[in-house]
């Protein structure tokens, strides 16, 4: 395999335009995706008659306008390029209006209310920004998605707007710094993705991994993740060829996917690609995750793409790898040689902290879904508690610089320690700590807490924009200021006063820890329902509002979306667990029971001792009842929801009601299922399903 000659053929790149634009349509269209200025209509016109024609080449048929709206996957319709004719016949046509806006139906879209069903149009807004790619016979284009009244529906546009909040700000702060050189500052993202590989027809035969991607059943495999023997070991042949053939599928698409290998559990694996703008590693990771599915059913796998498919063994996340670059190449978040002296390096790194600290709450909500609720502070992810890591040297620098001491010192400290290949701050410090859910490692943050099937677009608005607003706060105190670097040094003094809350080093995986965290007063947000209320605080609508990011109806809106997801998801697994309790895994106790009664009572006349068997019978009789209980109880939890209660009370019914009732039910099959022959037990178990690829 090629990969020079496979990468991004099937990409509307910056080449294939060079070669087919005209030279004045290809750099005013380059001014745009670099800049972000304004499109002129006869640039679009004839982008998108090449485009079209390009993408006719590659066997494209129709088009589409890519969108994320805001159910954390992608959508679109396809629309042929045909037009007829008077003659019967057909010609190819894609004008510069088709391209620039689309109007699908929205009316099936979740708005959260922002828009009634009989006024139900939307639109779709190019983003030249992200490539247009061709995929399965249609030409993809990357677009925003909003409604005629101008709300965003989808989560591309708040990360544009973002992403340019930031851009400007940044540029601020670094004139005021002396740099002035810059016309945009990007935020740049890299998220690794990690997913489950399973053997399709064991998938198939599981109602809960079908309609939920996770098993809602299953008793403890007799082995885990306890050796420690999958993590980077060998990858088997079946997972190889898969791989491969991921990477070829994503390579063609333009996704840099770089790293693979296996992870901490069994059958868990993961991808990681180079980074590249936050709007574009967005629709990557888009890419990613619909393209691991599709390949694994092509192989005979089924790839899981859940925050917790199983339970005893790690779940899956996203690490959003987070940086500024400006379009000069630096990286701002680069410490270079001398860390002490470098302004620059300096005032971003406060306002990342300061940022943290201030709008934690933000972060847990953009890692807040059902799924991950089984995965954040469980001991294997990051708790549900926002901190940050710095490492060491690089709090003491902070400190020594806040106190005065002289810094010099410090910074020496640091380059005397660092290896001569590694210019920056140690790699090895940064990495050691896996267990920070904010981690700063080496030149950029890692923020580990994003759930593996979720969107990283909200993690990167909120990061950019709460990064912005402090930003904003420091070019406004530099623009005062008499003394600019004395100004850095106080900036560097009132982060350590008032934001060292945020900063912990140790191991976010104890119970210590959440007893320090609250010591501190940071914000303890076990789950997803105590996390979506911040959205919808004073504190953070002004946020929004003040950066033009979201308005207090679409923070409203946001809001009532992912309690219905939340509701929705939750409610959907009780159903599943109730069907699947009901109609497979009862009958296949009572038949086992009444097999191994009537085996009791031929044993008893022939003479054998017969009451280890009526144990075994005593014991599932007494499950079956327990069963046959906990499902009714179930099924009623989950008919009685929405009764008498707010849309937030139903939420927090699934959570603190539904939930321990699913729990219970749980057990009891689980424990059924330990009992039961292993060839009259009507589900692939733990061990046929992670141990069988
Ligand atoms: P680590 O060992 O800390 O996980 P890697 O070098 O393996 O770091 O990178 C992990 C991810 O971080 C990759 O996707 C990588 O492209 C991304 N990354 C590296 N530098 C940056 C940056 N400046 N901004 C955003 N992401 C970055
Ligand atoms: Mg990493």
């Amino acid at each position: 395999m090629n990969i020079t000659k496979i990468f991004g053929s099937k990409v509307f790149d910056d080449a294939v335009m060079r070669a087919r634009l005209p030279k004045s349509v290809y750099e005013s269209l380059k001014r745009t995706r670099k800049e972000g200025t304004p499109l002129d209509e006869n640039v679009a016109h004839v982008v998108a008659g090449a485009m079209k024609d390009w993408a006719v080449e590659m066997g494209a048929t129709h088009y589409t306008h890519w969108f994320q709206p805001m159910t954390n996957i992608t959508a679109g319709k396809h629309d042929a390029f045909l037009t007829p004719t008077d003659d019967g016949k057909v010609i190819l046509e894609f004008s510069g209006k088709s391209l620039v806006k689309g109007e699908p139906d929205a009316s099936s879209f979740p708005s959260g209310g922002l828009r009634a069903t009989f006024e139900a149009r939307g639109y779709t807004a190019w983003d030249p920004t992200s490539p247009a790619f061709v995929k399965d016979g249609t030409l993809y284009i990357p677009t925003a998605f909003c409604s005629y009244t101008g709300e965003a529906l989808d989560t591309k546009t708040p990360l544009l707007h973002s992403m340019d909040v930031i851009s400007d700000k940044a540029i601020e702060v670094l004139r005021l710094l002396g740099v002035n050189d810059v016309k945009r500052v990007i935020a740049t993202v890299g998220a690794e993705q990690e997913y489950f590989l399973i053997d399709r027809s064991l998938y198939e035969k599981r109602l809960d991994l079908k309609l939920c991607g996770r098993t809602l059943f299953g008793a403890r495999p007799p082995k885990g993740q306890e050796l420690d023997d999958h993590y980077f070991g060998r990858i088997r042949l079946r997972v190889s060829k898969y791989m491969h053939d991921l990477d070829e599928e994503l390579w063609s698409l333009g996704v840099t996917s770089k790293t693979k290998h296996n992870e901490v559990a069994p059958a868990q694996h993961e991808l990681a690609p180079v980074f590249e703008s936050a709007n574009v590693a967005c629709d990557h990771n888009q890419l990613i995750m619909e393209t691991c599915k599709t390949v694994a059913k092509k192989n005979g796998l089924a790839c899981l793409l859940h925050e917790k498919p199983f339970n005893y063994i790690n779940g899956s996340g996203k690490h959003n790898n987070w940086s500024l670059s400006t379009d000069t190449g630096k990286n701002l978040l680069s410490p270079g040689k001398d860390p002490a002296d470098n302004a620059v390096f300096l005032t971003f790194l406060c306002a990342v902290v300061e940022a943290v600290d201030e709008y934690g709450d933000l972060l847990r909500l953009a890692a807040a879904s059902a799924g991950n609720d089984h995965r954040l502070g469980g001991f294997e992810a990051p708790p549900a508690i926002v901190s940050i890591f710095l490492g060491e040297q690089l709090t003491s620098l902070l400190q020594s610089i806040a106190t005065g001491v002289n810094p010099d010192t410090v910074s020496r400290l640091i380059l005397h320690t660092a290896a001569a290949a590694l210019p920056d701050l140690p790699q090895d410090d940064s990495d050691r700590n896996r267990t920070s859910p904010f981690a700063f490692t080496g030149n950029k943050f890692e923020f580990r807490m994003v759930g593996s099937s979720q969107s990283i677009a909200y993690a990167n608005i909120f990061l950019n924009t709460a990064v912005a607003d402090v930003l904003s706060r420091y070019g406004q105190r530099l623009r005062n200021a008499a003394d600019v670097s004395s100004e850095v040094r106080r900036i560097v003094h009132d982060v350590v006063a008032e934001h060292s809350r945020i900063i912990y080093n140790g191991n976010n995986y104890t119970e210590e820890w959440v007893e320090r965290a609250r010591k501190r007063g940071l914000p303890i947000m076990n789950t997803t329902c105590d996390a979506i209320p911040a959205l919808i605080s004073d504190k953070n609508i002004t946020l929004f509002e003040r950066h033009h990011v979201f308005s207090q109806a679409e923070c409203f809106s946001r809001y009532d979306i992912m309690l219905d997801n939340y509701i929705h998801v939750l409610s959907i697994e009780a159903a599943t667990m109730v069907e699947m309790a009901r109609r497979t895994i009862l009958p296949a106790c009572i038949r086992y029971t009444a097999e191994m009664a009537k085996d009791a009572a031929l044993i008893g006349e022939a003479g054998g001792i017969q009451a280890p068997v009526t144990d075994i019978v005593k014991e599932l009789s007494g499950l079956i009842g327990k069963i046959k209980a906990g499902t009714s109880a179930l099924e009623e939890l989950n008919q009685n929801a929405g009764e008498d209660k707010s849309h937030y009370q139903t939420a927090r019914y699934y959570c603190d009601i539904v939930v321990p009732a699913m729990q219970r039910l749980r057990e009891c099959c689980d424990r059924a299922e330990t009992i039961i022959a292993s060839d009259a037990w009507p589900l692939p178990t733990y061990t046929d399903l992670i141990y069988r690829v």
